[in-house]
């Protein structure tokens, strides 16, 4: 189908959830994906933060046809390696001892707050439910994880909302304590809010809520659907902020583009989901698990890691400079290889103008933009967006001034 056909199609038979860029991605390799007519473009996107190993990795493809070749689905009634396999790599590179698979980041949170209700229902009764979530964080769009959300535009229209969630100020301490009491079964937020606008969480704020939670016994639940799998530069964002959290969920980047979320636990917390407690028809299937051990071991084995920490690096520098050369420019925030700039512009058509020259880049509201490259990114590639997006700030304060006259 051609592009414009394409997009006839789409309008009449798909619900129409999401608005889309006019471009349709037949293939990519790398850092690159090429559309329906053959034009190129350079993957600031990566699938939103998720094709970390970038696009047709030929491990990654191997282990797909592999074991697709071999068994793709039976269930959780039965024992699987790849899933065995993968939750045992997890804990090993972790804080957790165990894990639930599920399909995505949404449910892997719905995980989470099931079991933190669980543990503490089982341990301190019915009375203590609440959970404390961050304004402007993301957490999912089934109905819990729309609550737990801190913005109303994903809220609007679906209420009434779950009970059992307030909000407080990200990055406020004294919020919290103010906020928690004896109903308070856990404190959930994501060390880097990534939707939200690419905002940082800091460390003395993380160190104190670790301090405050353990001492209250309320649970410590880090959304890391994003900042997990190495795109921070660590594997885990935690691992860079000296806390660990009681609960963790990823999605995004485990499987490498292939479906799967999970959520990780201590020991005494997973110890509140018992059989049936908790299920999922295609959690964890061999499939999935085998794409995401494949990511997974080649970010410990290989030198994907490193190389994710020094581009972070390397691109965080570049958008520096690039602020110093575009007064359009008003912050650039981030960590690793997840970087979010504010503008002084409509970031949407910063998102149009970057497409049209070959870049794709993403905005998460009307003046951030968000850059997550795959973790594969090299110098060159970095460069070439910096000069492309460099031209496109320069250009839009040339139009603006025109526009003005
Ligand atoms: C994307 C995201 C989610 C939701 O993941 P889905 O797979 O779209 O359900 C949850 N939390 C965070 C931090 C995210 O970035």
């Amino acid at each position: 189908m051609l592009t414009e056909e394409l997009k006839e199609t789409a309008a009449k038979y798909l619900m129409q959830t999401y608005a889309r860029q006019p471009i349709s991605i037949v293939r990519g390799k790398g850092a690159k994906v090429y559309d329906l007519e053959g034009r190129e473009y350079l993957d600031f996107v990566g699938g939103i933060a998720v094709n970390v190993l970038g696009h047709s990795h030929p491990d990654l493809v191997h282990a797909i046809h592999k074991q697709a070749m071999q068994l793709i689905h039976v269930s959780n009634l039965y024992y699987t390696e790849p899933q065995v396999l993968l939750a045992k790599t997890l804990v090993e590179h972790s804080f957790a001892d165990r894990v639930f698979f599920c399909n995505s980041g949404a449910e892997a949170n719905e995980a989470a707050i099931k079991l933190a209700r669980r543990y503490a229902h089982q341990k301190y009764g019915a009375g203590r439910f609440e959970i404390i979530a961050m304004r402007g964080s993301f957490h999912g769009r089934t109905l819990a994880t729309l609550t737990a959300t801190g913005q109303e535009k994903v809220q609007q229209g679906f209420e009434p909302l779950m009970p059992g969630f307030r909000h407080v100020p990200f990055n406020d301490f004294s919020a919290v304590v103010a906020a928690a009491s004896d109903q308070t079964a856990a404190v959930m937020l994501e060390p880097i809010q990534g939707e939200g606008g690419v905002h940082v969480a800091d460390r003395t704020y993380l160190r104190q809520l670790r301090e405050f939670c353990t001492k209250h016994d309320i649970l410590l639940i880090f959304d890391e659907v994003q900042t997990g799998m190495g795109r921070t530069g660590t594997l885990f964002a935690y691992q860079q902020m000296d806390v660990e959290p009681d609960i963790m969920t990823l999605a995004k980047g485990l499987g490498g583009g292939v479906p799967i979320g999970a959520c990780l636990a201590t020991e005494p917390v997973a110890a509140a989901f018992t059989p049936g407690s908790h299920a999922s028809t295609f959690g964890g299937n061999p499939l999935a698990c085998a794409a995401a051990l494949t990511v997974l071991r080649t970010l410990l084995e290989g030198s994907v890691l490193d190389h994710a920490k020094q581009m972070g690096h390397y691109l965080a520098k570049a958008l520096a400079s690039c602020k110093d050369r575009c007064r359009l420019v008003r912050e650039v925030r981030g960590l690793g290889l997840l970087q979010g700039m504010e503008v002084e512009t409509d970031a949407r058509a910063v998102v149009t103008d970057c497409l049209s020259r070959g870049l794709l880049i993403n905005a998460t509201n009307e003046r951030v933009l968000r850059f997550v490259p795959p973790l594969i990114i090299s110098e060159q590639e970095i460069d070439k967006f910096i000069e492309t997006l460099t031209t496109v700030l320069n250009r839009r304060i040339t139009d603006e001034r025109a526009g003005h006259h």
